[in-house]
């Protein structure tokens, strides 16, 4: 090679988009197992971090804390949330906080914790913007290209960029910083507001566990702003706990799921809903409702719900959002001037529906390369790989986006994200298992003819 022509980008066995708890669990996996496949993972943010645009006060965790990153595939493993707290010197003081789960900051601390062990398999500020099947050397390859312009090259790609907001109409009508995703919730609200610069009223849009914590963040921050909560619901529900429900997010339900017809399916995900959505804990609705009896009390209301309530139209008026709305019950319609609406609205799954997507946004240029089912949705495999039809297209997995075809355990959450992990160690290993056995013949080859 002369000294002028530039090395030929590395090819991964694995590149990953995305660097959340799903992909590092995948790192994680491929390191127990002793996995001699290569890996690379763009991520988008500066470092890995969970969730922070929703690092709130007093927030805590939805899953059982063992419920981590390893825990259910490897039990002895150093990278469990029990060893953090060992390593951090808290875990005792850990066990003795009167609470059921832990705050969401101790374990946002643990995910960042276990993804510095593999910050050489991460490229970070590095956001993947194009999508392509390449060939080089005569391989067929995954490019991904990203925001910066640089290039990646991977056999085999794995999707974990976590599920797409769902910012339903009228909100997505009008462009303004004032109306945003809770995903944006804590860098918006710096811009937004400050010393002096307190919002005189603000709209929360939704029902769900979000929303409620939402809804009590910002009383506590704003003690004179006025907090309101739309949701289109009659009231706001108490999450459906049952233990017997909860078996949902067993690897066996997993299977069951997976099996199921499309109408079996919906008719799961009926039963379901209630575990994760438009539902909340009992004790964040417990605080929410004394502190608006309280404020009753000493007539002094500023935290209000609004059930039945649905926007019909929303325009900017200077510093402040107009939202129109329907009372669903009884017709009437009002309008509500705020600083500024926070959409606890939930994140898009894959389908035909009107909260859903067909395939993540990254992915549709190479969509017709794959199998659909007859509505139009990707079709994946029990590995959580897709199906191509399109000759020479090398393997690709979702990770963390699954939750149409293998149910509520993979509606992106904690609970099977380790045995996830096994499951694509072992499709990775089993799809790239030729490829590898055909390098190490021509590597020792190369070697004898030396
Ligand atoms: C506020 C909130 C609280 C939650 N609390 C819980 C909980 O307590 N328990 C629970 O089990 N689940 C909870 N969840 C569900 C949550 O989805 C999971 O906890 C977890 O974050 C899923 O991990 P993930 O890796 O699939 O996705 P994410 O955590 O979303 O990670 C995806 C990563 O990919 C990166 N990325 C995205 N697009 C690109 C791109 N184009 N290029 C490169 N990188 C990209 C993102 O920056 C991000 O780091 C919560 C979700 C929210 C929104």
């Amino acid at each position: 090679m002369s000294p002028t022509t530039p090395a030929p980008a590395p090819v991964y066995d694995v590149l990953g988009i995305g660097f959340g708890p799903a992909n590092l669990a995948l790192a994680i996996a491929l390191e127990e197992r002793d996995s001699p496949l290569t890996a690379r993972f763009l991520e988008a943010r500066p470092q890995p971090e969970w969730q922070p645009g929703m690092l709130l006060d007093g927030s805590d965790i939805q899953n059982h804390p063992s419920r981590d990153l390893v825990t259910l595939r490897n039990p002895r493993s150093r990278y469990s949330f029990l060893n953090y707290l060992h390593e951090q010197g808290r875990l005792l003081r850990h066990l003795n906080v009167p609470s059921e789960f832990p705050l969401r900051k101790e374990y946002a601390g643990y995910i960042r914790w276990a993804a510095g062990f593999f910050s050489h398999l991460v490229d970070c500020n590095q956001r993947a913007a194009r999508v392509e099947v390449v060939e080089q050397s005569g391989e067929r390859v995954y490019e991904v290209t990203t925001m910066s312009g640089s290039r990646y090259l991977g056999r085999t790609l794995v999707m974990g960029p976590g599920r797409t907001p769902y910012v339903p109409a009228p909100y997505d009508e009008v462009r303004t910083p004032r109306v945003f995703h809770l995903t944006q919730y804590l860098p918006r609200l710096a811009e937004l507001t400050g010393p002096g610069r307190e919002p005189e009223s603000v709209a929360v849009i939704g029902g769900s566990q979000s929303a409620v914590e939402l809804a009590l963040d910002l009383s506590r921050r704003f003690p004179r702003t006025k907090v309101t909560t739309y949701t289109r619901s009659h009231s706001l529900k108490l999450k459906d706990t049952s233990p017997f429900s909860e078996e949902g997010y067993f690897p066996e339900f997993t299977d069951y799921y997976f099996r199921a017809s499309r109408e079996g399916k919906r008719a799961l995900d009926g039963y379901m809903h209630g575990t994760n959505y438009s539902s909340a804990d009992g004790d964040v609705l417990r605080e929410l409702y004394l502190t608006m009896y309280e404020q009753e009390l000493d007539g002094d209301q500023r935290v209000f719900l609004r059930g039945n309530h649905e926007a019909t139209g929303l325009r900017t008026a200077g510093d402040r959002v107009e939202i129109d709305f329907l009372e669903r019950v009884t017709g009437e319609r009002t309008t509500e001037a705020v600083d500024f609406a926070v959409l606890a609205t939930g994140f898009r799954n894959m389908g035909p529906g009107p909260h859903e997507e067909l395939c993540p946004p990254l992915m549709a240029p190479l969509a017709d390369r794959f199998a659909t089912e007859s509505d139009g949705r990707l079709a994946v495999g029990a590995d959580y790989a897709l199906k191509p039809v399109a000759d020479g297209t090398p393997p690709l997995f979702l990770n963390g986006l699954c939750e149409s075809s293998h149910g509520i355990g993979d509606a992106g959450s904690f609970s099977l994200l380790s045995l996830r992990a096994a499951t694509l160690t072992d499709a990775l290993t089993e799809r790239l298992s030729t490829t590898l056995a055909a390098d190490r013949t021509d590597r020792s080859a190369a070697l004898a003819a030396a």
